[in-house]
């Protein structure tokens, strides 16, 4: 079992822990490290879970009493300076980006949705976690020749110089492209450099879009720091990965530019229905990654009967449908691959629908079954 200790926050932290028990197999105790444990220790660890459960709800009750104070106070000195005799009447300083919920609809004639930074941006790219040197240059190449204009990367997956060569060979101009990379963990404490580095390796004047990889020790110091690299002209929209409810009601109150985009764990089988919904209230873009299920879980999938017989009746291979399926969710896909036939399978996927019907067959396999731990 993995248990992730770098959340700084201890409800979201508790929640995060709760939320990997049921699926995972090792754990983090110390930031940064993972150790494996025994069955025997792990009885121990649901009952320290429990009792830091009990602190933080304390804790919690505590928060609560303070907030609802510091509310009231609010009120009557907002009351105050609504009386005529006040002249005190200048309105706090509105977050723009935080004010205006956008409409996250895609829009399937441009093949794009445009992000609550006013930035359109690709429904379907190319996913590059595991893709290196020359077979990651030609995947990027082969991509965008076949119609792809979103490129996904990361500084962790250690590819960026390559997924800039791959933009350059392919002949396709750079402003047709929509770049998106991460920060890794490691990287937050000198947000600053890191983004530079970012723009270094891919050799691009500015990077599309910039998420941070996950929840972690100065994620809320990298996040400004991409918050003023996006003042600078450096980063044109920014937003999060692995990022769930109770993690994002912690992270929102102390930020300025809404989240465009975050980037979770999303497939037939591990939906995130309420995480979705969730995020396009709020006028955040959602993306998959582990689109078709993850590398090891693919062939599970595409055998699914209920899939198989959907691909079957349009006439298209179950990652297609599986595809469309994320598409006429709301959900951008990255699937990931070096395999030429499957980059040009996985676009062609705007030529059909998939019926209500379809979507409800799909929705159903829901296992909340996730395939990797964070
Ligand atoms: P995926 O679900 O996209 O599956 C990739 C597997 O499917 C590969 O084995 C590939 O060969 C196969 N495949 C692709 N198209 C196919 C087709 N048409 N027919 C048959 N097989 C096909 O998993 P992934 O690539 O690991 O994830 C997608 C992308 O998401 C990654 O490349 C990466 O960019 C991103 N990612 C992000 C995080 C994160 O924490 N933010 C984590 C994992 C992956």
């Amino acid at each position: 079992m993995i248990i992730n200790f770098n959340n700084n926050n201890s409800v979201s932290f508790i929640s995060h822990i709760q939320k990997l028990i049921n699926f995972n197999f090792r754990i983090m105790p110390e930031k940064n490290t993972i150790m494996q444990i025994s069955d025997n220790i792990l009885e121990h660890a649901f009952k320290k879970i429990k009792s830091i459960s009990i602190k933080a709800a304390v804790f919690n009750k505590i928060i609560n009493t303070v907030f609802n104070s510091f509310c009231i106070l609010s009120l009557l000195i907002s009351f105050s300076a609504c009386s005529p005799s006040s002249t005190n009447n200048v309105e706090p300083p509105a977050s723009p980006a935080k004010s205006a919920v956008s409409d996250v609809s895609f829009n399937f004639d441009t093949k794009t949705v445009k992000l609550n930074s006013g930035y359109e941006m690709p429904v379907i790219g190319l996913g590059t976690y595991s893709l290196k040197d020359d077979i990651c240059v030609n995947s990027v190449s082969a991509a965008l020749q076949n119609g792809y204009r979103l490129i996904d990367t990361a500084y962790i997956y250690h590819n960026e110089e390559s997924v800039g060569k791959g933009i350059r060979e392919s002949g396709v101009p750079r402003e047709e492209i929509f770049i998106t990379t991460k920060l890794y963990m490691n990287q937050y404490a000198d947000a600053e450099n890191a983004i530079n580095e970012a723009l270094k390796k891919l050799d691009v004047d500015y990077i599309d879009l910039m998420l941070l990889h996950h929840p972690g020790a100065h994620d809320i110091e990298a996040y400004k720091a991409m918050e003023k690299a996006v003042s600078e002209g450096k980063i044109r929209s920014i937003g999060l990965s692995n990022y769930y409810i109770d993690e994002l009601e912690d992270f929102l109150p102390q930020i300025t530019i809404m989240p465009a985009l975050i980037q979770n764990e999303i497939h037939p089988y591990y939906q995130e229905n309420e995480v979705i919904k969730y995020m396009l209230e709020k006028g955040i873009v959602m993306e998959a990654w582990y689109p078709l299920g993850g590398r090891g879980h693919t062939a599970e999938l595409f055998n699914n009967e209920t899939i198989a017989e959907i691909a079957k009746v349009h006439n298209k291979s179950s990652a297609q449908i599986i595809l469309r399926w994320h598409l006429q969710k709301g959900v951008v896909a990255i699937p990931g691959s070096s395999n030429p036939e499957h980059i040009k399978e996985n676009m062609n996927i705007f030529d059909f629908e998939l019926t209500a019907e379809d979507m409800k067959k799909i929705n159903s396999l829901d296992r909340n079954e996730k395939h990797d731990w964070y």
